[in-house]
């Protein structure tokens, strides 16, 4: 594929417009201005369009998208894992909206990024694991009714098991052109760099027209939520440099987001300034796409 000059990041303040704050949500505005901060990436920030209630409720019961909504109910509205506010369901439809638009994006570009995560616990009759829709979802759906593609791969890197995702293709019967591709245990880096590059073989067999990306940094090894033992930033970057650079070589457009990521200590979150660990990680992934869609020719 021909190089990217620039790489379009959708990010908005609205991510994190809400009454409580969130970590991870505050997280995002940290690589936001980490990002800014580095004129030496070639990356354009756009402002996503909002995903509608139309667009959610053609993956969610209209009964929980309405209780994000409405905050009634609340045990629904919470299932997330989040004191519901008022401003909750206006937040996630600008990171869902973002996933979305990155997905469309990354056909026009070859890559996208979207400075947001939430997405991948969220089933089709509730949230769960800070996740309240799911965007991965809401982009295949939306592109394949746009007829801009046949098959869409979501490559799932967070710690975590993406249920979400799992549960919808099953219930939908989106098999015949959504797929799952993830990695979720493994005892030590070198077997989760080999399962990971084994699933980007897989998927690739499958010939998806566009990947789904998410980009965890729960996989590092002092992550308080994940953790795979002897995953260093240098094995998370080369996790993704071989992702992004196997995609590119093949000529298949990626998306990707912001997924899991966890600092142990909870004090950066009000310090100035200081460029927290779990940022850095995140930076890195923005790097590796810099590197490999910004070269000449694909390696
Ligand atoms: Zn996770």
């Amino acid at each position: 594929m021909t190089p990217a000059a620039r790489i379009p990041v959708y990010y908005s303040p609205a991510f994190n417009d809400v009454q409580h704050v969130w970590d991870s949500t505050k997280k995002h505005d940290h690589i936001h201005a980490a990002l800014r901060a580095r004129p030496d990436l070639p990356l354009t920030f756009l402002e996503p369009t909002p995903a509608t209630r139309d667009q959610l409720i053609s993956i969610h019961d209209e009964t929980y998208v309405d209780a994000v909504i409405t905050g009634e109910p609340r045990q629904l509205a919470q299932s997330n894992g989040f004191e519901w506010c008022p401003g909750m369901y206006r937040a996630v439809t600008f990171t869902n909206g973002g996933m979305v638009d990155a997905a469309r994006a990354a056909l026009r570009t070859g890559v996208a990024g979207v400075i947001a995560s939430g997405f991948h616990h969220a089933e089709s009759s509730r949230g769960m694991g800070f996740c309240t829709f799911n965007g991965l979802v809401l982009a295949a759906v939306e592109l394949r009714r746009a007829d801009l593609v046949r098959r869409v791969a979501i490559l799932d890197l967070d710690y975590h098991y993406g249920n979400g995702q799992v549960e919808m293709i099953r219930r939908y019967g989106l098999n015949d052109y959504l797929e799952n591709y993830g990695v979720h245990r493994a005892q030590h880096a070198d077997e989760y760099l080999d399962l990971a590059r084994a699933q980007v073989r897989r998927l690739l067999t499958w010939s998806p027209d566009l990947v789904l990306y998410q980009a965890g940094m729960d996989p590092h090894e002092h992550d308080a939520l994940g953790g795979v033992p002897g995953m260093s930033a240098a094995r998370l970057r080369a996790r993704d440099g071989m992702v992004f650079e196997a995609l590119r070589a093949a000529g298949v457009p990626v998306a990707f987001n912001m997924a899991g990521g966890y600092a142990r200590d909870r004090a950066w979150l009000d310090g100035e300034g200081a460029v927290n660990p779990v940022v850095a990680l995140h930076v890195a992934t923005f790097e590796e796409a810099c590197r490999v869609w910004t070269a000449p020719e694909a390696r």
